[in-house]
């Protein structure tokens, strides 16, 4: 499979964000702060802070396969095994003194320090504990909001309650930057982050096409600047030229997968260690995962900048993680059909059981009820001790045979 060409130019972009950050935190004259990955991203930034964000710092332990080694050194903190192997590997990290920002450029030696870490809960409870024991370790405050679960219908009122809560850490916030919050610069950087969303969102739809330009795998790369970069317009620049890229592919007709059959959907966390193994396996078999509700997670549709706080609200409320099952139903019922897919991979992560949707009958309620054909697999996000190649590799072979022949 072809290596996306702007791959490189991602590289370099994500370079330059975490050089930024990390050297703000040894600059008197700047703020650093730690937020979660939906958390109020646009106030940090509309308060001059930068923003570094332990998730991601996750996913690069992950994908560069550090994680697994590293999750004994949170266990023996007293940290389970058996809860998010993002928090166990970060800290983990922390504890043994190395940091996956070295993977990108060796003269990165260890993360950011922070002068405040922010967070909001609607997707776990391991946030806010994660966040809490760096509060903890290294003496700066941890600004937590908290956020409803299981939202069936965002409604107003939900949406107004959480705005508040939103609203209330900027005075908070103030003191720990120096300075007052400039409404017009967070009206600012939302209307970045609602058009970084748009983007990234364009880039998602190009999976529709089949066969597909890239996948699930390419995607879980290139959602780099949606994260790191939210509310910055640099990451307007790389979904550019990315569409750009995507462009030229399906007018030439390339396919991310040569003579695309099978068209799948993933549910649930990316295998971060497995990613290569994963799209080269499903390759060699012709399928191609054309989308997923993991890289959906970062399309904020809600923003505006006319409304920041309550659409900053409303944006958090209405994510895939923190609606009922029904919702979620119905959500993947309509991507199924938008992406063409011939059934849903549900990937039950072991150590993330908000992002693992396998466990209460969904997927047969889906097969049984919507008649979408699904495969659930064992894995975790980053604790390669509970991946099985074998077992992974099996499993998916048999669904996309199962999918082949039930195609027309
Ligand atoms: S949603 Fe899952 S992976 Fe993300 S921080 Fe929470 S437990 Fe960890």
């Amino acid at each position: 499979m072809a290596r996306l060409a702007c791959t490189t130019a991602l590289q370099d972009r994500m370079r330059e964000a975490y050089r930024e950050v990390i050297e703000a935190a040894s600059d008197p004259g700047q703020r650093v702060a730690w937020c979660s990955s939906v958390g109020p991203v646009e106030l940090l930034r509309a308060l001059g802070f930068r923003v570094f964000i332990p998730e991601n710092h996750a996913a690069m332990l992950g994908a560069s396969r550090m994680a697994t080694d590293l999750i004994p050194e949170a266990t023996a903190l007293g940290y389970s095994p058996d809860i998010c192997s993002y928090l166990t590997s970060d800290i983990g990290a922390f504890c043994r003194g190395v940091t996956a920002l070295s993977r990108v450029d060796p003269s990165f030696r260890e993360v950011p320090r922070p002068d405040v870490l922010v967070h909001e809960s609607q997707q776990c409870r391991e946030v806010g504990d994660w966040f809490q024991w760096y509060g903890d370790r290294l003496g700066v405050p941890v600004l937590g909001v908290p956020a409803p679960r299981a939202v069936e219908e965002v409604t107003p009122d939900l949406v107004q309650a959480l705005a508040s809560r939103i609203e209330a850490l900027v005075e908070p916030l103030e003191a720990i930057a120096g300075r007052s919050l400039d409404l017009a610069r967070l009206r600012d950087v939302v209307a970045i982050s609602r058009e970084t969303s748009r983007r990234w969102q364009q880039v998602l739809a190009m999976g529709e096409v089949r066969p597909a330009p890239w996948t699930f795998f390419d995607a879980c790369i290139q959602m780099g600047p949606a994260v790191v970069l939210r509310g910055d317009r640099r990451a307007l620049a790389h979904y550019d030229l990315l569409q750009e890229e995507l462009r030229h592919r399906v007018m030439a007709g390339v396919a991310a997968v040569p003579e695309e059959q099978v068209r799948l959907y993933w549910e649930g966390m990316p295998i971060w260690g497995r990613l290569r193994d994963l799209s080269e396996r499903l390759a060699s078999l012709r399928a191609a995962v054309v989308g997923s509700t993991y890289c959906s997670s970062w399309v904020f549709e809600a923003l505006d900048p006319d409304r920041p706080f309550e659409s900053m609200a409303q944006a958090g409320l209405e994510l895939f993680i923190s609606r009922t099952d029904p919702v979620k139903e119905r959500i993947l019922e309509e991507e199924a059909r938008r992406y063409s897919v011939s059934g849903i991979v549900f990937h039950d992560a072991k150590t993330c059981p908000y992002n693992s949707n396998s466990r209460f009958g969904m997927p047969r309620r889906l097969t049984r009820d919507r008649g979408i054909p699904t495969v659930t697999i064992q894995s975790d996000l980053n604790d390669l001790r509970l991946h099985f190649d074998e077992g992974v590799h099996l499993a998916l072979e048999a669904f996309v045979e199962q999918c082949r022949e039930a195609m027309p």
